[in-house]
């Protein structure tokens, strides 16, 4: 059996987010851009993928596939998935080995796992052979960096009322006492039983990472994500061995190779791959493994392609928790998941799940 590809769409969003603005120590963020990438084949059967930015120019990425992939998948077989993937990203890897080209690059890759999915009749997780039946959650959805500390406060409750019992802070505030109290009073009030993550997003720099991540394990902080810029992985390494608090990062590594000079320095204890940053879902099995080796957890990042990364999580031993955020727009995807007393159930229709709705393309349209 084989499906040729015979059509290669793109449709390009812009989603408005539909709850309190999101604030941290980088981005202000109102809406989220996405692109949905279509694969028709001459079986019928259709492929969906899509790669999202809750920054601007995604359209770079549209035209990535528009004007370099599409030509070259238009006629292969979508079960070469590996081998069509080295041909498209050495099409163009003098303009993008990451950025737009490799974000683009996981658009079409996901499509075609859609595809091998679809032909077999089952969703992801049942494709890749799950580990367990349902995911557990931890909230990102709340503790903004602008937020007052009331509003942290009553937020995270009403996340562990939901039946959360892990909930993210953001830190960064200019002053880092500030970021301190904050986590001291969101610990005061939800109690030991708790877990409280924290996240600089990049904010801050070796000494006062030291200074301050040290004084996170006064509140027995669960991890710190992101403390510095993500290209200096020997500020990272030297951070986790200065401070107890474990550090994570992942949502802003790009590659493989990347993950793996971070783990072999020592510098990431948590594991956040995330499949729309890296090229797709093969490199993050490949990191997923990579981590497993070191005996190190994968939490894989994520916005608002939770249901991709809740069926990975579900077929992969050390991925023991996801993320949830951006609730508001969940409504986006045909047949969405949300959070049940802490956990996700997993999907069930074929395929990996990323199609939107046509109430969405029709409202959010761009290009
Ligand atoms: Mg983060």
């Amino acid at each position: 059996m084989s499906l040729k590809i015979t059509n290669v769409e793109t449709i390009l969003l812009r989603v408005p987010l539909r709850q309190r603005t999101i604030t941290d120590s980088q981005s202000t963020v109102d809406e989220v851009e996405f692109l949905q990438v279509v694969l028709r084949t001459d079986g019928g059967i259709v492929g969906c993928g899509m790669n999202w930015s809750y920054t601007t120019g995604l359209r770079a990425a549209q035209v990535m596939v528009d004007e370099n992939y599409a030509p070259l998948l238009v006629g292969t077989d979508a079960f070469l998935r590996k081998e069509t993937m080295r041909k498209l990203f050495f099409s163009n890897h003098f303009v993008g080995r990451v950025g737009a080209a490799r974000v683009g690059l996981a658009a079409v890759e996901f499509a075609l796992w859609d595809i091998a999915c679809k032909a077999a009749g089952v969703p992801l997780w049942k494709h890749l052979g799950a580990c367990r039946t349902k995911v557990k959650a931890y909230s990102t959805d709340g503790g903004w960096l602008t937020w007052s500390v009331d509003d942290l406060v009553r937020d995270a409750n009403a996340l562990v009322a939901r039946g959360f019992d892990a909930v993210k802070i953001k830190l960064g505030r200019p002053d880092p006492r500030e970021d301190l109290a904050r986590i001291a009073a969101v610990r005061k009030s939800v109690g030991p039983k708790i877990d409280i993550m924290t996240d600089v997003n990049c904010a801050w720099r070796l000494p006062t990472a030291i200074q301050w991540g040290a004084r996170l394990a006064e509140h027995d902080v669960h991890w710190l994500e992101e403390p510095m810029w993500p290209e200096d992985v020997k500020a990272h390494a030297e951070l986790a061995r200065s401070i107890t608090t474990p550090v994570a990062v992942g949502e802003t590594i790009y590659t493989k190779e990347a993950f793996r000079d971070y783990i072999e320095s020592g510098g990431a204890r948590i594991v956040q791959a995330d499949a729309t940053k890296l090229a797709g879902i093969d490199e993050w099995l490949q990191v997923a493994a990579l981590a497993d080796c070191h005996g190190l957890p994968v939490v894989p990042h994520t916005n608002v392609q939770q249901k991709l990364h809740v069926q990975l999580a579900a077929a992969t031993p050390n991925a023991i928790l996801v993320e949830n955020c951006y609730e508001s727009i969940q409504d986006i995807w045909k047949e969405p998941i949300q959070v049940v007393d802490g956990h996700y159930p997993l999907p069930q229709e074929p395929g990996v799940g990323l199609e939107l709705t046509q109430e969405t393309i029709d409202r959010c349209r761009i290009g």
